[in-house]
């Protein structure tokens, strides 16, 4: 018999105490049947990517075979869903086969999801449909490209077994890559337990792992804190600047890392209104567009009040220490969004006129209802219209004339800075997209594979958008907002 193939994993999180997981093996499937493999991050994680596309590598990213060296898991974690507590998640469908270490020195965890029932499941099958995994592949590696921190997609395949839904769907597995797993809610869980030794071993954890900056400060505990918040306030501020709605904020959906995790209901949105909810079961619009930076500050508060018995020995001082790291996150938010929104505009000094400055602009397009990528798009090409490769995006859109009076405003601010438009044009095609993941086209894609077994509109749209900031004329399809009747106007969390 030949030698079980290994990968090179190492698996810190397994090593932790009994009372943070359950081990676990995946459910084998009927069928698999490959989907996608992403090259370039099997590269960077050590793994070669065409034995990933072999007959073993499919049956391993479909959860039928083990490598030597995985330690399968699904880890235990509580939380706020829509701010109710629920003292009991965990990996209902996932689980950590184990951790590796990249070309980078970073450590990364490597998770089946859809791979079958756990301890977790409550009342579910463990299993994940085609169309939520194709979901999560595109827009998880297109957030990716677009510099924002985020879980990765590694792998997809059929199981070649149907799961219920709304009647019977396609079942799949997304292998699954991100830094760690740990959320706000497995903070939660042991606080909530009053396990305080399991929460030290928790901090301890996520310090090295994540910042072990903070092992050196007078207060460890909280210099974690502090990074956490100062590292969702980058990221929330990075979702606003793509007109990016999360769309289930929960705490079990924020992870320490400071990564985008839990791509089920979310979507981007065409039109600007800051009100725009696309999740069906977000009925009073808790996660709407607009709320997403006071939801993160809040769930924030969650951690710190889980960190609150390890903050300090006196509980006033750790009530304080908590309250000051979590206040923080206001000024934090706003100063990425600013800089990130003056990148967008071209600019690189700040002014006191900034806040009116850009809040006149969202108000126009609110008011004329303009897509919000395309409007940031439009603007890079007027910074030197003369530059602006084959015209632009002008062929497919136009900004209306009621933005005259603000354009004449900003063209003064480009004009007072001392880099030339050319080199203003190149920064902002750099950071305002052409293309994003809009609903219509992922659902285009997710319709042709589960209806007509073709993936080739899947992988299509996976590869222009792993290009998003050069506009073709020849892809314009993929840069305009949805025809009234393309228009998607809920999407669901798929599980
Ligand atoms: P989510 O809405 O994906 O954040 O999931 C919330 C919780 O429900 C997590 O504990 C999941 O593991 C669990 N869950 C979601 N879908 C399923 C499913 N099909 N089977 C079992 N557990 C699930
Ligand atoms: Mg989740």
């Amino acid at each position: 018999m030949s030698p079980k193939p290994s990968l090179p994993f190492d698996n810190s999180y397994a090593r932790l105490p009994q009372r943070f997981y359950t081990r676990q093996l995946p459910d084998p499937v009927s069928s698999p049947g490959l989907i996608r493999v992403n090259h370039a991050l099997a590269g960077h994680l050590g793994i070669e990517p065409n034995w990933l596309e072999s007959k073993t590598g499919v049956e391993f990213i479909a959860g039928n075979f083990i490598p030597g060296g995985a330690d399968p898991i699904a880890t235990v974690y509580a939380g706020h869903q829509f701010g109710g507590w629920n003292p009991q998640l965990g990996d209902g469908r996932a689980i950590l086969l184990g951790e590796m270490i990249a070309a980078d020195g970073v450590r990364y965890d490597i998770q089946l999801k859809g791979s079958g029932r756990t301890p977790y499941s409550r009342g579910g099958d463990g299993r994940a449909p085609l169309g939520p995994v194709l979901r999560e592949y595109i827009i998880s590696e297109a957030m990716a490209v677009l510099g924002v921190p985020t879980t990765r997609a590694l792998a997809a395949a059929t199981t070649g077994d149907e799961v219920m839904r709304d009647g019977q769907v396609p079942g799949a597995v997304l292998t699954r890559v991100a830094q760690s797993h740990i959320r706000i809610g497995t903070f939660q869980f042991f606080a909530a337990k009053k396990d305080y030794d399991a929460l030290k071993i928790l901090v301890d954890h996520v310090i090295q792992r994540h910042y072990p900056e903070a092992a050196q400060a007078d207060n460890p505990v909280r210099a974690m804190l502090d990074g956490v918040v100062a590292r969702q306030a980058s990221l929330i501020a990075q979702w606003q600047l793509l007109g990016f709605i999360h769309g289930v904020m929960n705490t079990d959906n924020m992870l320490l890392s400071g990564e985008t995790i839990d791509y089920g209901p979310c979507a981007f949105m065409d039109e600007f209104d800051p009100g725009t909810v696309f999740s069906s079961i977000d009925h009073g619009g808790r996660y709407a567009y607009r709320n997403q930076p006071p939801i993160a500050h809040w769930n924030l508060s969650m951690l710190a009040q889980a960190l609150l018995p390890l903050l300090d020995g006196d509980e006033e001082k750790a009530r304080a220490s908590g309250q000051a790291a979590i206040d923080a996150f206001p000024d934090l938010y706003m100063a990425a969004y600013q800089n990130g929104m003056r990148k967008k505009l071209g600019l690189t000094q700040s002014d006191a006129d900034d806040a009116v400055f850009m809040q006149d602009l969202l108000t126009l397009m609110q008011e004329e209802k303009t897509d919000f990528t395309l409007t940031f798009r439009r603007l890079s090409d007027l910074a030197d219209p003369e530059k602006a490769p084959g015209g632009g995006v002008g062929s497919v859109f136009e900004l209306p004339e009621t933005f005259a009076p603000w354009l004449d405003r900003w063209r003064t601010r480009l004009a007072s800075e001392s880099h030339d438009a050319s080199e203003q044009q190149k920064g902002m095609y750099a950071v305002n997209p052409a293309y994003i993941a809009r609903n219509h086209l992922v659902e285009e894609a997710i319709d042709a594979a589960v209806n007509q077994q073709d993936f080739e509109p899947f992988h299509t749209l996976v590869d222009i958008l792993a290009q998003p900031f050069e506009f073709k004329d020849a892809q314009a399809r993929y840069a305009i907002p949805p025809r009234p009747e393309q228009v998607v106007k809920q999407t669901f969390c798929g599980t």
